[in-house]
């Protein structure tokens, strides 16, 4: 009933009222139509904003005119559903300072069955320790951090002869990779925001994901990503078209054949600089023969990619993974055969393996030359950024300064984010959403009863502050 009343109110006034939870009066707090908010409450107010992909106008006009509220220089770039960007500055980009890029997205995926949300998905409901709703951690949850960091550091030091700027990126539809999100932004405008180092979403602690042993927290900074190369698979076999005679051949039974050759098939275990910085970090977390495995990764390569194997989240990292995602024919009636089946696979290379070699090894795999492989989108090999970049370790500064017994190591990211488009320009990114979150709520990303910590909420904002700190005042 109070769902429902909720509703009607949002209908009516284009806003909900938020659940009230008492916030300290500590909390800093930022101007939203005048009224001063804090994070979590303007994190519920931006889920309201519905913005699924390629429908970010009404949520970005709305983000946007909070930025400028609170004093932010805004820059538009593109003010249309799936070409709507902007740019919220410190200071004027005019100024031409070396530029810090706080980077989010501001679209978001489908709720999914939204029977199965307990709160519904659009509706920011914030319970007494936790915010609800899509976006609420990816990437909604992430903008706030970054915007209440910026706007506290604004609020807390005269920024006239600030070294750099500081500008929150907001851009279109990162989860479809559109072509008027990111890539159009740094094709036009790349100029005008001068990065000097752009930092967007990543990981969050990872000992859960790692297994490890101790409960002191371990951060892991993206500096590098695999890249996606989705393909499109197509066979045509003319048959009669009775499903009554089954023909020798027919298009449905030689693509499921191919494919079972390929679901079989085990992609190689590969070994890069990142991934063995990786087991060698969880090799510390454990004790005993785990522990010695895992510090020498070279001599139990064998033993190593078969025990990971069953672990795939991990396992992405040391393999060109290649899953297919969805099986379609010119399906007409159950009795007629097709003559066409086409397939997508998604596939996630290494950051500089070859993608013809993928490619190859694709067609090889599915043993039969007349299916067409033809590539639908992909993206360029990116060099990994360095850590020995400055900024890298005021990011490292910045979490070891925010949590205790605290280990922080630069990773890779199995998936691609919008960072990719910026190290391809030659720009350092690092990657990291710096939270602790126990796995059931990874587990709600794209998924129901998407959620975040209230407190989560506030640690993140407080390291992206202190990384800004260290950066711009030491
Ligand atoms: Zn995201």
């Amino acid at each position: 009933m109070r769902l429902k009343l909720i509703f009607l109110l949002s209908f009516l006034t284009g806003y909900s009222p938020i659940v009230e939870a008492n916030f300290a009066d500590s909390v800093f707090r930022i101007s939203v139509n005048s009224k001063m908010l804090s994070a979590p409450e303007v994190l519920s107010l931006y889920i309201q904003h519905k913005s699924l992909s390629s429908h970010e106008q009404y949520a970005g006009d709305w983000l946007k005119s909070v930025c400028h509220e609170n004093g932010l220089h805004i820059y538009e770039y593109g003010n249309e559903d799936a070409n709507y960007n902007f740019a919220a500055s410190l200071l004027p980009l005019e100024n031409n300072l070396p530029n810090i890029i706080l980077l989010n997205h501001i679209d978001v995926v489908d709720e999914g069955d939204s029977s199965s949300w307990i709160h519904p998905p659009f509706s920011g409901y914030i319970s007494e320790s936790e915010v609800w709703g899509r976006g609420a951690f990816d990437n909604k949850g992430a903008a706030i951090m970054q915007l209440f960091s910026l706007l506290e550091y604004k609020s807390k030091y005269d920024t006239i002869a600030s070294k750099y700027n500081v500008t929150f990126l907001a851009v279109s539809c990162e989860e479809t990779m559109c072509e008027g999100g990111v890539e159009y932004v740094l094709n036009k405008y790349l100029h005008d925001l001068n990065p000097a180092v752009v930092i967007g979403e990543g990981a969050t602690e990872l000992s859960d994901l790692i297994e490890a042993e101790t409960d002191d927290p371990i951060f892991g900074i993206s500096i590098v990503q695999k890249r996606p190369l989705w393909l499109h698979l197509e066979l045509s076999i003319p048959t009669l078209g009775h499903g009554s005679v089954t023909p020798l051949e027919y298009a449905c039974k030689e693509m499921t054949i191919a494919l079972s050759n390929l679901a079989k098939k085990k992609t190689r275990f590969i070994y890069t600089k990142e991934n063995i910085k990786i087991l060698k970090t969880i090799g510390n977390e454990k004790s005993g023969i785990s522990k010695f495995v895992l510090k020498h990764p070279r001599c139990f390569k064998f033993i190593l990619s078969k025990k990971l194997r069953n672990k795939p989240e991990i396992f992405s990292l040391f393999t060109n993974t290649i899953t297919i995602t969805s099986i379609n024919s010119n399906f007409r009636a159950i009795n007629q055969i097709p003559n066409k089946v086409s397939v997508t696979l998604d596939c996630r290379l290494l950051p500089e393996y070859p993608q013809k070699k993928t490619i190859k090894f694709i067609q090889k795999v599915l043993k039969n030359d007349e299916i067409s492989i033809d590539i639908v989108a992909t993206k360029g090999p990116t060099m990994a950024s360095s850590i020995e970049n400055l900024f890298y370790s005021h990011l490292e500064s910045a979490i070891f300064e925010s949590y205790e017994n605290v280990t922080v190591i630069p990773i890779m990211l199995p998936n691609y984010n919008d960072v990719g488009p910026f190290r391809s320009k030659g720009i350092q990114g690092f990657s990291i959403i710096p939270i602790e979150l126990d796995i059931e709520y990874l587990k709600s990303i794209h998924s129901e009863n998407e959620r975040i910590p209230i407190e989560a909420l506030f640690m993140g904002a407080k390291v992206y502050l202190k990384f800004l700190e260290i950066s711009i005042n030491k």
